[in-house]
């Protein structure tokens, strides 16, 4: 297993590489965020040993469990969606929460955030393609949320946009929702959020597409870790 997890890194991170130059971008502008969901610390050890510093998870009970058991200079990402009530356990414990997509949930936030005396930051998740199965913001109410956090929430930082868009065999079909997302994120910033430079999006059979796009995280699972079985846990 573990020349496993070393050998389907290396070459994600080649494809990565042979990506970026194709349009002109530097690889060290996109970080891998290995997606640890459904597999167990000891797998979390092997890609750090491989040189993954980034890991996400969806569920907080998972992410509580599993932290402690990992290095301590990994920097965790959440990814999943975040209900208000269990807000106050990830405060401190991720670099980035990516899922935001209320008032609510952005208040909350900002209230735990103050309370610990620090600044939680965050992306705003996008459904551009208003698919009803997903969370996330329709593009339109990207701008209103922003400038509502910015006036309302001293201790919530926007860093930028995720999105999870519609599954497509072809990734050329998904290119699309990676563009749109490009574009609401410009416009962010050039609407003065000087901080929200960065675009998660591409996943392990679309994160070539994305990084042509301009992502600058993916969000990479099963092309690392191999199938997720959900039955184990
Ligand atoms: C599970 C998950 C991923 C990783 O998906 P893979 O197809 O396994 O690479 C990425 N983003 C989010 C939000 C996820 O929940």
């Amino acid at each position: 297993m573990q020349e496993t997890i070393r050998s389907r890194i290396d070459g994600i991170r080649s494809r990565m590489e042979s990506a970026a130059q194709r349009c002109g971008r530097r690889p060290e502008e996109i970080t891998l965020i290995a997606v640890s969901k459904t597999y167990p610390a000891s797998d979390v050890d092997l890609a750090a040993a491989a040189g993954i510093k980034d890991f996400g998870e969806n569920k907080v009970q998972e992410l509580l469990q599993k932290q402690p058991q990992t290095a301590e200079d990994l920097r965790w990402h959440f990814i999943g969606h975040l209900q208000t009530n269990k807000t106050k356990n990830v405060i401190g414990k991720v670099c980035l929460i990516h899922s935001v997509d209320s008032m609510h949930l952005a208040e909350e936030i900002d209230r735990r955030a103050a309370a610990a005396g620090t600044v939680q930051e965050v992306l705003l998740q996008v459904n551009a393609a208003g698919e009803e199965t997903k969370f996330g913001l329709s593009d339109e109410d990207v701008v209103p949320l922003a400038e509502g956090i910015a006036e309302n929430c001293s201790n919530v930082r926007i860093r930028g946009l995720m999105q999870i868009p519609p599954y497509e065999e072809d990734t050329d079909k998904v290119r699309v929702w990676f563009k749109k997302l490009y574009v609401l994120k410009e416009d962010l910033q050039r609407r003065g959020f000087k901080y929200a430079d960065i675009l998660s999006m591409g996943m392990s059979h679309d994160f070539e597409t994305a990084i042509e796009e301009g992502a600058t995280h993916i969000r990479v699972g099963t092309a690392i870790f191999g199938e997720r079985n959900y039955n184990k846990q």
